[in-house]
């Protein structure tokens, strides 16, 4: 390349395969990071993000045939399931986190790690471009490129303001340690500011009003855990606060925690009321200044009230990344929430992309078309009918190709696949065909609403990210014996795996008091103190090394024995 005015080549062993890596200088200044193939095998995979997706498919990748970047503002992996115990001192931060280096350097994989964000996706010419957040390499230069064969996007998401004047300036978010941080510090100087001189109460309370906007299962943990810090540990040092704080939470829907189980939302509900946490359900927010919080009764019209606050925690929901936008728009997904993938997690009309974690989203009316199509498939004479056997075969087709939709279809009449067809043909359906149209209707509008909501949760993320490793280290294998694969076109020739079939294990709900609320498969609720213990062992046993497992559970000791750290450091 005639454009390239240095080039720095290091040679390095890894997985049996010589490797030349070389660092060239693009027309425009940029540097380009590249590697050659020597040995003619190294397929470069290039990695974005070190959260919970991108952490579980690099772990769970074996195969040493890859050379693998791995690219992430953040050079650590958070257990973001402890954050809000972060904010008041429960657990260290230091404790949820573990270097990526660490995670990788045990690992067969050659892997390489760059500190920087990523800021464009150059699809057409298989580049990303990155920009370090440190300034101080040698050139003074902080971006540079990176190529890749295939892309993996773990790139999560951000906090969703929702374009609410006022939340960007005056709101805490809850998403990264940073925040978690910022948050412990927060409560302290607000106690210490509500308990300078020549204050009145009024003022007092003011400051010691907290708000926690959102009641999903981060906003209901953190306000759990504020409150539980105020009346264990910190009114112990200002008791004079003890009237004066006050904690609010706002809800935009009718209920807090409304992805759970009835009798959790409503255990939950009467415990924040005994405890005196202000839970004000139908309550959107609407503006936030520096000194108040206005919000808009979804019902009784609409009126308009604020509510002056010391400190606001906004928890209300994810939304997009901006170098996502504009991937997004270069590739004609424009106006999605997520990037859209197939149900083997490639980015659409992308081959050698993919996306997982809370950054994408299986493209649900791809998946209903195609189901659409094995019907059409089948019905050989075009009549628009199918007979029963035929409808069965069908139906085993689907739970095959789609096992997620398999879980709702197994053992439903067909009928719905029938009014789907009717849809999209126009065909009157013959009376022969056994139909049972309200609980196929049902069945599919079910799979509609788990497909489309396949949640944003760190066992989704972790669970598409050993799925895609999985798919890696069976590459070569399905490259050299393409046929007999479940799933074979000339696109992915080498996809040996059926899609991921998401495995829901339950979620929990921590309210304060030692209690957490449990929805377990099957629709098995539990609440209490025994569940509490059940959550230490959960979330003890995922942690993601020895280190971090020793350092959470002395942390949890430290906290029965001393109580939390008022220092806010
Ligand atoms: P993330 O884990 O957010 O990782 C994204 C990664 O991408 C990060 O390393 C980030 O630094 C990096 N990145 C960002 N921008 C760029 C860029 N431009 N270029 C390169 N890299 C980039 N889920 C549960 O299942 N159970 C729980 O109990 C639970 N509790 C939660 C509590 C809180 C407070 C929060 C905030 C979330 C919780 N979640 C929980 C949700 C869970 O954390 C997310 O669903 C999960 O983190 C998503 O994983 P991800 O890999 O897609 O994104």
């Amino acid at each position: 390349n005639s454009s390239l005015t240095k080039m720095l080549i290091v040679f390095t062993i890894s997985g049996g395969g010589l490797v030349a890596y070389s660092e060239s200088k693009l027309d425009n200044g940029m540097n380009a990071i590249t590697s050659t193939e020597v040995d003619g095998k190294k397929k470069r995979v290039v990695v974005l993000g070190t959260g919970w997706a991108g952490t579980s498919f690099l772990k769970n990748l074996k195969n040493s045939s890859y050379d693998v970047q791995v690219i992430s503002p953040r050079n650590y992996f958070a257990f973001t399931p402890l954050l809000p115990s972060v904010t008041c001192g429960t657990v260290e931060p230091r404790s949820i986190v573990e270097p990526i280096r660490n995670i990788v350097r045990k690992k067969s994989v050659y892997v390489r790690y760059w500190e920087a964000e990523c800021f464009k996706i150059d699809a057409d010419n298989k580049k990303v471009y990155c920009r370090s957040n440190l300034t101080t390499n040698l050139d003074g230069e902080e971006e540079f490129v990176v190529e890749y064969d295939y892309l993996v996007i773990a790139i999560g998401a951000r906090a969703n303001t929702f374009n609410i004047p006022g939340v960007a300036e005056n709101c805490h978010f809850l998403k990264e340690i940073e925040d978690a941080q910022r948050i412990r510090r927060t409560v302290i100087d607000c106690f210490e500011k509500a308990s300078l001189p020549n204050l009145t109460d009024e003022e007092r309370k003011k400051i010691l009003h907290f708000v926690v906007v959102g009641g999903g299962p981060a906003g209901v943990e953190f306000a759990a855990e504020l409150h539980d810090y105020v009346n264990e540990d910190l009114v112990r040092l200002y008791p004079k606060a003890k009237d004066l704080v006050k904690i609010t939470l706002l809800e935009a829907t009718d209920h807090i925690l409304n992805t759970f189980d009835k009798r959790i939302t409503a255990f939950a509900e009467e415990k924040f009321q005994r405890d005196g946490i202000d839970v004000k359900t139908g309550a959107m927010v609407v503006k936030v200044s520096g000194k108040e919080i206005s919000t808009k009764e979804v019902k009784n019209g609409g009126n308009v009230s604020s509510m002056p606050y010391g400190m606001a925690v906004w928890s209300t929901g994810i939304g997009t990344r901006p170098v996502i936008m504009d991937f997004m728009k270069q590739i004609g997904q424009a106006n999605r929430r997520a990037l859209a993938t197939d149900e083997w997690l490639r980015v659409e009309g992308r081959d050698s992309i993919y996306a997982l974690g809370d950054c994408a989203t299986i493209n649900q009316r791809k998946v209903m078309e195609d189901i659409c199509s094995i019907f059409r498939k089948a019905d050989k004479d075009n009549s628009g009918t199918l007979t029963v056997k035929e409808f069965r075969e069908v139906l085993d087709d689907i739970c095959e190709r789609y096992p997620q939709v398999g879980l709702y279809l197994k053992n439903k009449q067909m009928s719905s696949l029938v009014d789907l067809l009717k849809e999209s043909k126009g065909d009157t359906v013959k009376e022969s065909v056994e139909v049972n149209l309200e609980e196929f209707t049902l069945a599919l509008s079910k799979v509609d609403s788990q497909m489309k909501n396949l949640p944003a949760t760190a066992q989704v993320a972790a669970q598409q990210g050993s799925y895609l490793a999985d798919c890696f280290n069976r590459m070569e294998e399905c490259e050299k014996n393409p046929e007999g694969f479940l799933h074979n076109n000339e696109q992915a020739l080498w996809i040996v795996a059926q899609p991921p079939e998401y495995k829901h294990f339950g979620q929990f709900a921590p309210l304060g008091g030692e209690q957490t609320a449990a929805q377990l498969p099957g629709d098995w609720v539990s609440i209490g103190h025994s569940t509490q213990w059940l959550w230490y062992s959960v979330y003890a046993s995922k942690l993601v090394s020895w280190r971090t497992r020793a350092l959470v559970i002395s942390d949890w000791g430290r906290r029965f024995i001393f109580g939390r750290d008022s220092s806010g450091i």
